[in-house]
């Protein structure tokens, strides 16, 4: 197949970029670098079935080839990189993802929106399930993130009831692996760096809010059963793992791994952030028989050692 791949330079999208190469379609990257990276395509930019443009998805995108799939992944995810500049990442969100629609219904391509865990807000839903509407601050400073998604969310839908373009939107619930940024403020790679360095570990707030986080293998996987499910599944459907943990025994758990001599301190939790998160996966485990198969212990151990060799 030929397939497009937004935010071919991030975490997520060049683990995904890199397994649908090793799986042998032709693939088509755009990534403008906001967040993304070169580094984090090295092990593919030569690969004769790649081809990389550098874009900006809120500028028209310009396909020659046919498409078969699109998936769109394109926006900054970080609280500190969303949050520096909310206007374009609303604008990355809404006119980003119109651009991606539009281009699904030029070439009859089936498109999945990454849509996030960010749009049950707070919630007052525990876990949360896809039924669930979600409590979100809509002036937060969260919310040009959040509100971005859901925009882009019911865009998804306005294109499939009135252009009958094949949509599929997952929400992906944190995240980690190898290719994080360093300097992305998320708490996975600042614990482990900060472990590393046998620094003081810096818990926001009590330490006593949950997330519940999957390895980057799982999401790819899950994202490639998506797209590719037969029964014409469009979601919203949940991606994570439930496994829920305090970010102070995350903290604890890294400094263990890491043999580190590291102490929690504390400091100011951010605006808005969310008490708990844990996705309800039933969903996906009905629907697209997936759910994650690596343990946090074991993909903790594989991000331990990216970026001890940076
Ligand atoms: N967090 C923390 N210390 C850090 C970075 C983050 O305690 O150095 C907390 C943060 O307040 C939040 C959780 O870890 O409660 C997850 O934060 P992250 O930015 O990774 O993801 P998100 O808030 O988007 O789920």
């Amino acid at each position: 197949m030929t397939i497009l791949v937004t935010g071919c330079a991030g975490f997520i999208g060049s683990h995904l970029t890199e397994k649908l190469l090793n799986e042998g379609h032709r693939v088509l990257g755009i990534d403008n670098f906001q967040t993304g990276a070169m580094k984090n395509m090295l092990s593919f930019i030569d690969n004769e079935n790649f081809v990389f443009v550098k874009q900006d998805i809120e500028e028209p995108i310009k396909v020659g080839d046919a498409l078969d799939q699109i998936y769109h992944l394109a926006c900054p995810a970080a609280p500190v990189h969303y949050q520096k500049n909310p206007i374009k990442t609303l604008s990355t969100a809404f006119i980003g993802t119109k651009n991606l629609l539009d281009l699904a219904m030029r070439k009859n391509a089936t498109i999945l929106y990454t849509s996030t865990s960010e749009i049950y807000g707070d919630p007052l839903e525990h876990p949360q399930n896809e039924k669930y509407w979600g409590n979100v601050n809509p002036i937060g400073e969260r919310s040009c993130y959040d509100e971005g998604k859901r925009a882009a969310e019911a865009l998804s839908f306005a294109y499939h009831r009135q252009e009958n373009v094949a949509i599929r939107v997952v929400r992906i619930f944190n995240t980690y692996g190898p290719r994080m940024a360093k300097n992305d403020g998320r708490v996975v790679p600042n614990f482990v760096l900060q472990s590393l360095a046998n620094e003081p570990i810096t818990i926001y707030g009590t330490g006593d809010q949950t997330r519940s986080f999957c390895y980057v293998d799982d999401m790819v996987s899950g994202l490639i059963t998506m797209i590719n499910n037969d029964a014409k599944f469009t979601g919203p459907v949940n991606l994570g793992n439930p496994a829920e943990i305090t970010m102070r025994s995350l903290a604890e758990t890294i400094i263990r791994l890491t043999n580190s001599k590291s102490e929690l301190t504390c400091k100011p939790l951010p605006s808005d952030d969310p008490h708990r998160r844990k996705p309800d996966i039933s969903l996906a485990q009905e629907k697209l028989t997936w759910q994650p198969s690596i343990d946090l212990e074991a993909g903790l151990q594989k991000t331990i050692e990216y970026f001890k060799s940076k």
